[in-house]
């Protein structure tokens, strides 16, 4: 999809069992600043993104995703990624902003 914010990544990959693949993906080809996007109308509540990045997302008391920062910054680089790699939903995409 093309994201008036820029390139976007929000990985097509699924966990059959709801657990996080072992290892994750090498990230996208994004190399510039990335922002974060969480849809609550396709999130599942799984809960695979607050576990790849406690500092970048929450649950809500509906279990229903909340992003805490959207701005990632270079050390937050990988785990937002790997957030949205996880998203058993596709609720989680990754923004390139330059
Ligand atoms: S955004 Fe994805 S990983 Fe996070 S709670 Fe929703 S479905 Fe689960």
């Amino acid at each position: 999809m093309v994201s008036p914010d820029g390139p976007e990544y929000a990985p097509a990959s699924d966990t059959e069992n709801g657990s996080p693949p072992e290892t994750a993906p090498p990230g996208p080809d994004l190399p510039g600043p990335l922002r974060l996007h969480a849809d609550t109308g396709v999130c599942a509540g799984a809960g695979q993104c607050v576990r790849a990045a406690p500092d970048l997302f929450d649950q809500g008391d509906d279990g229903l995703v909340v992003l805490l920062r959207a701005d990632v910054s270079e050390q937050e680089r990988e785990r937002a990624l790997t957030a949205a790699d996880w998203c058993p939903s596709g609720a989680v995409s990754v923004h390139e902003t330059s």
